[in-house]
C-alpha cells in the first residue's frame, strides 16, 4: 500500500519531549510530521499536568496568603470561591499554552496528524483518527508517547468519585472529605490545592515518609505545615479496601496505625504512572518494550532501531516535563546528524507544595547509603530577613558537598520558591562548582536566594553566627 504522507522524521505524541523534538527536527531542515491523538498539543504536562496544576496551586498560595495577612494588620474575611472561573481560568491558561504550540508547529511547516498512531514495519505507522486511518512513512522516527496513571487494582474505577490526576484538576466540586492516597509529588501538590478550596483532606501513604525520594528533613516542614491546617497524614498504611456506596466511597485501611474506615466524597488516587510503549506495537518495528512498557535506549536516545529513537516518560524515571524536553531536543539533533549524547549530570526534583521542596543531584539519604565521604552546608531560613518578611521561617537551604574536592554534588531547599531557587544549584553541579564559588558569588540582598551563598559559607566555616 502506497503511504498517505511521507516524511523524513515522524514524531509520536506531542508532549514536551514531543514537540520539542518536532520543532527542532523542522528547525534542522527535517520535513517533520508530529502525530497527536488528541486535538490539543502539549501532552500531559500542558493539558493535565504541570500547567494546570500550577495554576490551581497558584490560587491556594492566594487563599493561605489572604488568610496570613491579618497576622500583619490586613484581613480579607472568608474566601468566596467560585469554581466555574477558578476552572475556566486554568483552562485559559492551558489554552493559551497549547494554542501557542499549534502556531509554533505550523511556523515551522511541522504537519500536525490527529489520531493513534501504531508501528507497523520499521519505517511505517498507521494513524487512526477522526478522519480513517493514514500510512505514514518515515526515514526517523522519535517515539515520545509518554505515560498515564496508574490504575490501581480493587478500585471501583467505575464511579465517577474515584479520581486520578486528570479528573482532580477537573475540578468537578470541592469534595467535603477528599481521601489521597499515595502522598508523592502529584498527590501533594493536588491536597495542596483541595485543602485550600476547602476540602478535609486525608493523605494515606505505603512508606514511611511523605515524598519518597527527597531528604526526610526536607519534606517536615511541608507535613508540620499540612497538618496544622488540618490535613490528615497517615505514614506505612494503605488504603485496603474501597467500595462505592451511595453515602460516599467507603475506604478501610491496613497498616499499624491504620485509621478506622472511613467514607470520604471523593478518592484521588496518585500512586505514580505508567509507560505507554507497550501499547503502540513497536514490535513491528522491532523496537525492543520492557515487560513494564519502557522502551530502552542508548545516551543519544536511539533504540534497538537505529532510526528510531524514544524519549521522555517512556523512557524512564524521572518522569519531569524538563527531562523530556532535553531528550526530545538531543534525539532531533542526533537524527540530523549531529554528534551528540546525553551529558546531563543532574535533574531537579520540584514538588510546588506550600512550602515548595526542590532538590538536584546526590541526596543525604542516598550518600549515606552508599557511605559517600560528604560535608553538609545548611542555612536555616529563620535567619533570613526575607524569609522573616515573608512570614516564613519553616524553610531551609542544604548543600551537599564532596568532602574531598569541596564540589558540590547536591542540594535540597524547603520554603517558598525553592523550584526556582534550586536552578541555581543545577548550574553549580553541572559547572563542577566548589563551594567558595558558591560562597564569593554575590546574591542580590533581601532575597531568597542569599540562602544559597550563606549555606556555602557555613560548610566553608566563613559564617558561623546565623542569629
Ligand atoms: P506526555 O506529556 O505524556 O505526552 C505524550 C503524548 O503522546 C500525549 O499527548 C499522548 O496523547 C500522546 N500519545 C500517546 N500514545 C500515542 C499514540 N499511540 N499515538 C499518538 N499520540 C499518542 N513534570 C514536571 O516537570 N513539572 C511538573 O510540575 C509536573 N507536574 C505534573 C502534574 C501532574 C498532575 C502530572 C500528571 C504530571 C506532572 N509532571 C510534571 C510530569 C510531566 O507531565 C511529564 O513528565 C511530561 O508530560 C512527559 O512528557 P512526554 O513528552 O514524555 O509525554
Amino acid at each position: 500500500r502506497k503511504a498517505d504522507i511521507e516524511c523524513q522524521m515522524l514524531v509520536i505524541g506531542a508532549g514536551p519531549g514531543g514537540y520539542t523534538a518536532a520543532f527542532r527536527a523542522a528547525d534542522l531542515g527535517l520535513d517533520t510530521v508530529l502525530v497527536e491523538r488528541y486535538a490539543s498539543l502539549g501532552g500531559v504536562c500542558l493539558n493535565v499536568g504541570c500547567i494546570p496544576s500550577k495554576a490551581l496551586l497558584h490560587a491556594a498560595v492566594v487563599v493561605d496568603e489572604a488568610a496570613h495577612a491579618k497576622d500583619y494588620g490586613i484581613s480579607f474575611g472568608a474566601p468566596k470561591i467560585d469554581l466555574d472561573t477558578l476552572r475556566s481560568y486554568k483552562d485559559k491558561v492551558v489554552g493559551q499554552l497549547t494554542r501557542g504550540l499549534a502556531g509554533m508547529a505550523k511556523q515551522r511547516k511541522v504537519r500536525v496528524a490527529e489520531g493513534r498512531a501504531r508501528f507497523v514495519s520499521p519505517h511505517e505507522v498507521e494513524v487512526e483518527g477522526k478522519d480513517g486511518t493514514q500510512l505514514i512513512q518515515f526515514e526517523h522516527c522519535i517515539i515520545a508517547a509518554g505515560s498515564q496513571p496508574v490504575k490501581l487494582p480493587g478500585f471501583p474505577w467505575d464511579d465517577s468519585r474515584i479520581m486520578d490526576s486528570t479528573d482532580a484538576l477537573m475540578l468537578a466540586d470541592v469534595p467535603k472529605k477528599l481521601l489521597v492516597v499515595g502522598g508523592g509529588i502529584i498527590g501533594l501538590e493536588m491536597a495542596t490545592v483541595y485543602r485550600a478550596l476547602g476540602s478535609e483532606v486525608t493523605v494515606v501513604e505505603l512508606l514511611d515518609q511523605l515524598m519518597p525520594g527527597a531528604d526526610k528533613d526536607l519534606v517536615k516542614p511541608l507535613a508540620d505545615r499540612l497538618k496544622k491546617q488540618g490535613v490528615a497524614i497517615h505514614l506505612k498504611v494503605k488504603a485496603a479496601e474501597v467500595k462505592a456506596e451511595k453515602k460516599g466511597i467507603k475506604v478501610s485501611f491496613e497498616g499499624d496505625k491504620a485509621p478506622e474506615p472511613m467514607l470520604f466524597d471523593r478518592v484521588l488516587v496518585s500512586v505514580g504512572r505508567v509507560p505507554n510503549g507497550a501499547k503502540l506495537e513497536a514490535d513491528k518495528a522491532g523496537v525492543g518494550v520492557t515487560e513494564r512498557g519502557y522502551i530502552p535506549v542508548d545516551r543519544q536516545m536511539r533504540t534497538n532501531v537505529p532510526h528510531i529513537f524514544a524519549i521522555g516518560d517512556l523512557i524512564g524515571q524521572p518522569m519531569l516535563a524538563h527531562k523530556a524536553t532535553h531528550e526530545g531536543k538531543l534525539a532531533a539533533e542526533v537524527a540530523a546528524g549531529e554528534k551528540k549524547e546525553w551529558v546531563a549530570r543532574v535533574i531537579p526534583s520540584v514538588a510546588y507544595t506550600d512550602p515548595e521542596i526542590a532538590w538536584v543531584g546526590v541526596t543525604e539519604t542516598e550518600a549515606k547509603q552508599k557511605e559517600m565521604k560528604i560535608g553538609i552546608g545548611k542555612f536555616p531560613w529563620a535567619a533570613s530577613g526575607r524569609a522573616i518578611g515573608l512570614g516564613r521561617t519553616e524553610g531551609f537551604t542544604k548543600l551537599i558537598f564532596d568532602e574531598d574536592s569541596h564540589r558540590v554534588i547536591g542540594a535540597g531547599i524547603v520554603g517558598p520558591h525553592a523550584g526556582d531557587l534550586i536552578a541555581e544549584l543545577a548550574l553549580a553541579i553541572e559547572m563542577g562548582c566548589e563551594a567558595a564559588d558558591i560562597g564569593h558569588t554575590i546574591h542580590p540582598h533581601p532575597t531568597l536566594s542569599e540562602s544559597v551563598g550563606m549555606a556555602a559559607e557555613v560548610y566553608e566555616g566563613t559564617i558561623t553566627d546565623l542569629y
